[in-house]
């Protein structure tokens, strides 16, 4: 049980009269940020704008290495030892050509925001700049806006350049296009999948088409290799662990009667337990050196680094749960729900400190819904609104939590 803290529905006053201001500016930063969309690793005019706006408001932040990311200063509690919660958003798009009509369209040809961090920064943004004139708070915070999060890449990085020192728990929005605007959805637990992406190199002998028994054919042995894993990987795992291995590209060879030297497969293990990912990986590299052998070809399996799953903390989620009941009403707020097997690296800040990420639905009334990462992805932009003020009272209501020790 917690008990309200005296202070927190004034702090929830002051915040609020806050978000009433910036409310009106949500959209125009989501849409200038969704016209000029920059892919994982080139965040530079994304990372700038957001800079601009926070030296406009006055707000102590530093750019992250190269230029690509902000972080801004501690606003310790108001008590002493409060705790100090961190808020993210991501800034990166993807390499999609976007098919929608809207005049803030990309205008960046083949990049768009189709994984909604346009979204996520502007309320962050908002978010940040209501806190900041709303004072010093029960709760110490700070906002990061994170680079390169579809590469996978941009929290371990800020991680490692300080941004979680002095911070005891951390919460992200990801929009949600399956569920309607004016709904969240928030679960204890895991939430993404464990990720292990892999190349697989076949290096046999080429030569000609119709003698075969004169080369090493890297093609066949791709085609033998991929059947077996599909079969090997599911029967050599416990059925009541969740896994999937997909092989999503297969490249060799240019033309009918030449067989090639080489041909190149990339997969990924999607689980959500590091044990299982493993074992999958230790699968694929048996099936690898079995196939090599039986075909003769050299058979070369690399890995990436396993990014973790999203692990929602659960006494963090029931806070958060809590805020969003008080805001949007019980009927609003989902509690239960299948975690995803895609992959999110908010997780990296997870093995450092405890956090919950939540949903926040933006599929417009009467509206189809248009997936993450497809060309017509777009969101009913009254969830900024709501994702901006449901940021900032989850974290006033991680305020509540006893002072750190
Ligand atoms: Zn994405
Ligand atoms: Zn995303």
């Amino acid at each position: 049980m917690f008990m309200a803290h005296p202070s927190l529905d004034d702090d929830r006053r002051r915040v609020d009269a806050e978000v009433d201001q910036i409310t009106g500016r949500l959209s125009a930063m989501r849409r200038h940020l969704h016209e000029n969309p920059e892919l994982s690793s080139r965040e530079f005019a994304t990372t700038s704008y957001v800079a601009r706006q926070l030296a406009g408001a006055k707000v102590n932040h530093r750019l992250a290495r190269g230029k690509r990311g902000v972080v801004t200063a501690i606003t310790p509690s108001r008590r002493s030892r409060g705790p100090v919660v961190a808020l993210r958003a991501d800034l990166d798009a993807l390499p999609i050509v976007e098919e929608n009509k809207a005049a803030y369209r990309s205008r960046q040809p083949g990049v768009m925001h189709a994984c909604g961090h346009d979204a996520h920064t502007a309320m962050l943004l908002g978010a940040t700049l209501a806190l900041h004139r709303a004072g010093p708070l029960e709760v110490g915070w700070r906002s990061i806006f994170q680079p390169e999060e579809e590469a996978g890449h941009g929290a371990r990085s800020l991680v490692r350049q300080g941004a979680l020192e002095g911070v005891q728990s951390i919460l992200a929005f990801h929009v949600d296009p399956t569920l309607p605007v004016g709904q969240v959805c928030i679960t204890a637990g895991p939430q993404t999948a464990f990720c292990q992406d892999f190349t697989i190199t076949l290096r046999g002998q080429g030569g000609h088409g119709a003698r075969p028994h004169l080369t090493i054919d890297p093609i066949a042995t791709a085609a033998q290799l991929i059947t077996t894993i599909y079969q090997a990987v599911p029967r050599q795992n416990d059925p009541r662990d969740p896994l999937v291995v997909t092989i999503g590209s297969i490249q060799s060879g240019q033309t009918n009667n030449v067989i090639p030297d080489v041909a190149t497969l990339k997969g990924t293990i999607r689980s959500f337990a590091e044990a299982t990912s493993t074992a999958a990986r230790e699968t694929v590299e048996r099936v690898c050196a079995g196939t090599a052998r039986a075909f003769r070809a050299e058979v070369r399996p690399e890995f990436d680094r396993l990014l973790p799953g999203v692990i929602n903390d659960a006494k963090l989620a029931a806070l958060c749960v809590a805020a969003a009941r008080e805001m949007l009403g019980e009927k609003n707020v989902v509690t239960e729900r299948r975690p995803s097997l895609g992959a999110e690296d908010f997780a990296d800040y997870l093995a450092t400190i405890p956090g919950c990420m939540m949903l926040l639905g933006t599929k417009g009334p009467g509206k189809k819904v248009t997936p993450l990462h497809t060309p017509t992805f777009d969101i009913d932009e009254k969830a900024l609104a709501i994702g901006t003020r449901l940021l900032a009272h989850a974290l006033l209501k991680l305020g509540q939590e006893p002072p750190a020790c």
